[in-house]
Order: C-alpha cells, then sequence, then structure tokens
C-alpha cells in the first residue's frame, strides 16, 4: 500500500475548521449514562461519539462490556443528537452486529491490532464497506505491526481508513501510562502523509489533567484529530476512571487549545 490520497476524502467531508474530535466514555454502561453524555457534547466540538461495548481488559474480572444491547442505545444516542457513533470491534461477530445496528465508525483496538489473524477476520468481515475504520496502534511499539494491519485493511477494499495513536506499553515506571513514542507515529505519518491521524490522549496519559498537554502535543504535530474519554462521572466510571474528563472539561480544555493556537 503506497501513500493514497483517497484515504484523506473521508475527513474532508467532515468540512471542520478544527481537529476531527470524537468523544464519549471508554464504556458505555448503562442507556441513560449513553444519552446524558451524548446530549452534553451535542452542539460542541464533537463529530463523533464513542462508547466500548466489548471491552478487551487486560485480566479477567474487569467489566467486560454490556455487549449487544448498548448499540440500541447508540443508536437512540444517533437519532437524538446527531451525532456519529463510533465502537471498537475485535471480531467478526461485532463487526456484523455493528453493521447491522447503523454504527458508523468502527475501531480496532490496540490488543486486537497485535493479532493478524484477528485483523485479517475483521477485515474480511469489512470487505468493500464504505463506514469509517480506525486502527489503533498495537500495543507494543512495532510499526510494522501497525503497518500490517493497515495493509490488511486496505486490501480488503476499505477505503475510510484513519489510524488512532493511543501510546506502547512499557514495563518501566513512566509518567504516562503509554508512551507516547512519537517518532513511531510520525514514520507512520511520513510514510502516509494522507492518511488521517487521530491522538487518543486518554489511554497516552491515564490521567486527566494531562490531556490538555498531550492534545496539544499532538496538534503541533499536525495530527488531524483528538479522541477523548468523556464520562459525565468520571470518578464513577466502570472502566478507565482516572483519564476520563466531564463533558464541561473537554470543552474548557478545547477552549485552552484555540487559546493556545491564536497566541502561537
Ligand atoms: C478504549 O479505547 O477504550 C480502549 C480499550 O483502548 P485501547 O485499545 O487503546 O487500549
Ligand atoms: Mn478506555
Amino acid at each position: 500500500m503506497e501513500n493514497k490520497k483517497e484515504l484523506r476524502t473521508w475527513l474532508d467531508d467532515f468540512k471542520l475548521s478544527h481537529p476531527l474530535v470524537i468523544a464519549g466514555p471508554c464504556s458505555a454502561e448503562t442507556e441513560e449514562q449513553v444519552l446524558k453524555i451524548a446530549h452534553e457534547l451535542q452542539g460542541s466540538d464533537v463529530s463523533v461519539f464513542r462508547a466500548g461495548i466489548w471491552k478487551p481488559r487486560t485480566r479477567p474480572g474487569g467489566f467486560e462490556g454490556v455487549g449487544e444491547i448498548g448499540l440500541k442505545w447508540l443508536q437512540k444516542a444517533k437519532a437524538e443528537t446527531g451525532l456519529l457513533m463510533a465502537v471498537e470491534v475485535a471480531n467478526a461477530a461485532h463487526v456484523k452486529l455493528a453493521l447491522e445496528h447503523d454504527i458508523d465508525v468502527l475501531w480496532i483496538g490496540a490488543r486486537t491490532t497485535v493479532n493478524p489473524f484477528a485483523v485479517q477476520e475483521i477485515a474480511d468481515a469489512l470487505q468493500n464497506t464504505d463506514k469509517i475504520v480506525l486502527l489503533k496502534n498495537p500495543v507494543n511499539p512495532d510499526l510494522s505491526l501497525w503497518l500490517g494491519g493497515l495493509e490488511r485493511l486496505y486490501n480488503a477494499g476499505i477505503k475510510k481508513l484513519g489510524v488512532i495513536h493511543r501510546g506502547f506499553s512499557t514495563y518501566e515506571k513512566s509518567k504516562y501510562r503509554n508512551n507516547p513514542e512519537w517518532q513511531i507515529a510520525i514514520d507512520l505519518q511520513n510514510r502516509f502523509p494522507d492518511l488521517p491521524l487521530i491522538c487518543d490522549p486518554s489511554h497516552i496519559t491515564g490521567k486527566r489533567d494531562m490531556i490538555l498537554e498531550v492534545s496539544q502535543q499532538a496538534l503541533d504535530l499536525n495530527y488531524d484529530g483528538l479522541i477523548v474519554e468523556t464520562h459525565i462521572d468520571p470518578d464513577n466510571a466502570w472502566s478507565d476512571a482516572a483519564q476520563q474528563v466531564t463533558p464541561d472539561a473537554l470543552k474548557r480544555i478545547f477552549v485552552d487549545l484555540r487559546v493556545r493556537k491564536a497566541t502561537d
């Protein structure tokens, strides 16, 4: 797969004067939680609402997502707010259900990108789709694995492709939850300058008070968008509580990013 300008057209369809913003909870928890967050984000910089329905947890015993019922809540949120809906898919059954429920954006999580069989299964299930498909980097700092996943999707005829940089795990202690290793994303960007590149400051930092700083770094590096975990009651979120921000805090982050840009 060489750089292809056609990869960029879906992003241009948004006709945004600012970065593409995807926001919403780490996990859909209840219908009320989904609808409340979506309504609070309506009319803001956010164009796409995210919520995990199937949650791949590193260790067993945690909350593994509400499953299919959550797709109905997202359909309702879409009908009420007009926001596009995004979910994580990790296998062909997830893809089938997401497509049946009119989900607009499907993303592949970091724990799935490491598995070529899983990515291929998803690519096959999505064959020639006109949905937007976003591939997160693999958990480990391996550019080839990330590129390999992209090639599998591209070869399946998926043209509305983008990548999400969510940082890389490390055994060493770090101020980040997942080290950004910016150079890996820059190398990918240099290879595919027309491929939309979105930063996930939530999973990079793991802490809500670092979201602004990392979002700023991404925009300074000309990223095309941000995906930020947003919850009405972050401290009591069922997953990733420490890194989620309220819809109001997200709006303040965008005001700050704009002020900084204007005073550049
Ligand atoms: C998520 O987006 O909630 C998620 C599970 O992310 P990642 O795949 O980056 O760990
Ligand atoms: Mn999360």
